[in-house]
This record gives structure tokens, sequence and C-alpha cells, in this order.
């Protein structure tokens, strides 16, 4: 499972497109997706990819095309040979109509060039002509479908056929990935069920125009939650609407953290916390766990070239004496902080067993000293106790 992004700068604006993605590639995007909608946006992409190269950041861009993607990728070659996927949506290029040329020719170029395509189908440009054909044919049914039904079987029918079509004029099978996205969870669910069913191609995920803030994470979770569960799903994107001046990388760490608490991958150590309550009225745990989460985020760049494995790492910061010592037992490095009216002592295990009880102003510091101890033994092979 690949997680994927998407800029939202103007591809024209090629240091600023080059920055994101390097951005984005920083925060453990895997593919990134650019869009290409003018000419000068296809004349920057094979400078950014020449830069993105010349820095040692090997992040593939995919070039997201509508409505004139045929004029492009014929226009500039370079763009075509740089990009490595193409996008193309079959509800803007004419696919089935009189002149469905416009298909052909993307799908030709991506032959030429040997890339592959996803051809993504978005409920939002859902092809028009094979929509009011597959609605008209409902309405003679003697039973008809519900209409959003429909509406789900003419996206399911958009990409296969799609599909189909790029076969013929030449794309192999293993060069075509299919997305159909909606912005609810359960026509999400539905229609990639339905395509993974029906064909073998590989399926990119993701619930489209998610919307804002935990509502946008929400939904997207539980959507790719059950498909990826269900072994459906090669690559995957949280379509986040960024607060303004808000961190795009959001979008990328939404899509790790889905993979990591389902088990399928492994990205960064993770921190259980205790959510607190009554028994602890102190702040400090929570703010201990914070800078330990950020403390192991900040690492990471450099630990996971020196510590293969790192990722999996498990550390536990709980509030109090009631699940303290029994959750850090579960983790491979864990601290039990004092709640209110405890003694202010807080046993850290390591391993499952007690290794240390700290007390005084520098628990913070002495507990991430332990950390660091134990992973470079862990994942280093450096001797000694932790
Ligand atoms: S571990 Fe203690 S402080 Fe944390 S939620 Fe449980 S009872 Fe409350």
């Amino acid at each position: 499972m690949v997680v994927q992004s998407m800029t939202n700068t103007d591809t024209a604006d090629a240091p600023a497109t080059l920055n994101q993605v390097l951005a984005l590639a920083r925060a453990g995007s895997e593919l990134v997706r650019v869009t290409v909608n003018t000419e000068a946006a296809a004349a920057a992409v094979p400078r950014i990819v020449e830069t993105l190269d010349k820095s040692g950041v090997r992040v593939p861009i995919v070039g997201d095309f509508h409505y004139n993607g045929h004029l492009l990728l014929a226009q500039y070659p370079d763009c075509a040979r740089a990009l490595a996927k193409y996008r193309i949506n079959p509800g803007n290029v004419n696919l089935g109509r009189r002149h469905d040329d416009n298909f052909r020719i993307m799908i030709e170029a991506a032959v030429k060039y040997a890339k592959p395509v996803r051809i993504g189908v978005n409920w939002g440009s859902l092809d028009q002509a094979l929509l009011a054909r597959m609605m008209d044919q409902n309405a003679r049914r003697p039973d008809p479908l519900d209409p959003n039904e429909v509406m789900l079987e003419a996206m399911v029918a958009s990409a296969l056929e799609s599909a189909a079509a790029a076969e013929r004029y030449g794309l192999t099978p293993d060069r075509i990935v299919l997305s159909a996205k909606v912005s609810g969870v359960q026509d999400l669910v539905t229609v990639n069920r339905r395509l993974a069913a029906r064909s073998r191609y590989a399926l990119h995920l993701g619930l489209t125009e998610a919307g804002l803030g935990s509502k946008a994470i929400v939904a997207t979770t539980a959507a790719l939650a059950i498909l990826l569960q269900e072994g459906i799903g090669d690559t995957i994107r949280a379509s986040l609407t960024p607060l303004p001046g808000g961190d795009r990388g959001e979008e990328v760490l939404v899509c790790q953290q889905v993979l990591q608490s389902l088990g399928l991958r492994h990205f960064s150590p993770q921190v259980t916390a205790c959510p607190g309550c009554g028994r602890t009225t102190s702040t400090f745990f929570q703010e201990m766990a914070d800078r330990i989460q950020n403390y192991l985020r900040d690492q990471m760049p450099a630990w996971r070239e020196r510590y293969p494995g790192v990722e999996e790492l498990k550390v536990t910061v709980m509030g109090c004496v009631v699940n303290g010592p029994g959750e850090s037992k579960h983790s491979h490095i864990g601290i039990s902080l004092p709640g209110t009216f405890e003694e202010p002592v807080a046993p850290v295990y390591v391993d499952g067993r007690l290794f240390k009880t700290l007390r005084g102003e520098a628990i913070v510091a002495e507990f991430i000293s332990i950390l660091d101890g134990y992973v470079a033994r862990r994942y280093g092979g450096t001797p000694g106790q932790p």
C-alpha cells in the first residue's frame, strides 16, 4: 500500500511546486501528483523532476490531466517523459463519444513512454453520456433502482469500460490503476468493493473532497479502514482541505497513521497515552506524551537510516497507577507518571519489566535518555543496558 499526496500549488510556478513536493516527500509521500492543466504547467514539469533528481529525491511525480491532456502530452514530450504516471479522468476526455480520440491519444502516449495510467473516475465529473444512458435503461426496468445505485454502477462501468479501451489501445493491464472517488463513506466502500470483485487492476483509494479537520480525517479513516482490511487498495490518499497556511503534509500523516493503526505498514514509533481523567489533574503527562511524540518524529529521519525496524517501536506514557504499569508493560518502553495523591515517582518499564523509577524535575530528559539507549541497543546493535 503506497501513500500518495497531491500538491495545491500552480504547477507553472516551478519553485513553489518543487518546495511542496519536497515537503510532501519529507513527510513520507511515496507518490506526489501535480496538476498539469496548462502549457506553462506542462513546461514546468521536466524542470521540477530534474531538480528533484539532482537533490536526490526520488519521489515519482504523477501528472493529473483533464480536458486538454491529449494536447499537452503531444506538445510537451519532455513532460510526458518526465512524469512517472498519468492520471486521466474518463469523465472529461470524450471517451465513447464521436470524437473519443483524446483518450486514445493519452493512452498511446503512456504506451510510447512506458508509463502507467490511473483511470480516475470522480462522481463530480462522471461521464454524463454514460450516466444518462444508464439512467434511461434503469427507467425502463420494471423495478427501477435507486438513482444513487445507478450512479455507483455508472462509476464502476466508466472505470471498467475505460480500462478495456486502454487495453485495446495497447496499455497492458499491469500498467492500469483504477479509482472511483465519491465523498460518502458507504458509497466509496460499495464502489471499490465492486471494482475489486470485477477486475484485477490495481486500485487507488480515497474519499474525494473529504472536507476539513476531524470530519475529513475520521471519514477518510473509516472508508479506507474497511477497504484495506478487506485487502482492497494499492495506493491511498487523504483528500483533506487544509486550513489557509495549514500543513499539506497532514494528508500524508493521516494515510500513514491509517496503515500503521491497521498494522499493515509501520512508519514511525507510536506513543500510547491515556486520555487522562480526574485521577491526574496535572497536565504534565499530556505535555510529556506530546514531547515524546515530537521527539520521536524529529529523530526519525536519522533513526530510519541508522536503526532499521525502529518504526515498530511502541512507547507508552500514562497518567497514573491504575493502568500505567499494565499498559507500559505491553510496550517496548513505557512510563507511568504519578496521579494526584500518589507518591511522586514514575516507574519506567523496558520490555515488560521495571527498569528504573524516576523522580524529580528531570523525568522527561531522563526518560528520553533511557529511550535513546534502548533504541541504540535494540535496533542499532549497541551492546549493554538501555
Ligand atoms: S491511567 Fe490513570 S490517569 Fe490515565 S485515564 Fe486511566 S485512571 Fe485516568
